[in-house]
């Protein structure tokens, strides 16, 4: 599809798959252990990112106190919004794994204040490593 001035739509990535690969390496560029929290819930089956008939849309994080690895769910479909989500449910992921170890299930439950700080962050942090979703080849 062309937008304006000739512009074709940015397209960040073509499949889950993908996706999941590039945020891992964009993860791992800014710590190695993000990149390692996003590869542990990869090899666990906690990143459930396609878009399919009948998934609900949106997405969200969601933290499994007992194992203390979270999982994914997202409808993405390669747009640049999508791109912005799996980055900030990717903050909250490694939120969640950071704060497994305290003592008190209550104390890992914060308020948005707090958990969108990590989120929001990660949006920011990881923007510096976004040339893995967009090559100049690919604009
Ligand atoms: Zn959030």
């Amino acid at each position: 599809m062309r937008l304006f001035r000739g512009k074709s739509e940015l397209k960040p990535f073509s499949s889950a798959e993908e996706l999941v690969t590039k945020s891992i390496k964009s993860f791992g560029m800014i710590d190695e252990y993000f990149g390692q929290a996003l590869a542990d819930m990869k090899e666990l089956g906690h990143l459930d990112l396609a878009s399919k008939p009948g998934k609900s849309p949106g997405g969200y994080n969601y933290p499994l106190y007992e194992s203390g690895a979270p999982f994914i769910f997202m409808n993405a479909v390669g747009t640049p919004r999508d791109l912005v989500t799996m980055m900030h449910e990717g903050g909250h992921a490694v939120h969640s794994f950071l704060s497994h170890g305290l003592e008190f299930s209550a104390f890992k439950s914060c308020p948005s204040e707090v958990a969108e700080l990590a989120s929001m962050s990660m949006e920011l942090m990881s923007m510096k490593h976004w040339d893995e979703f967009y090559s100049i080849g690919r604009l």
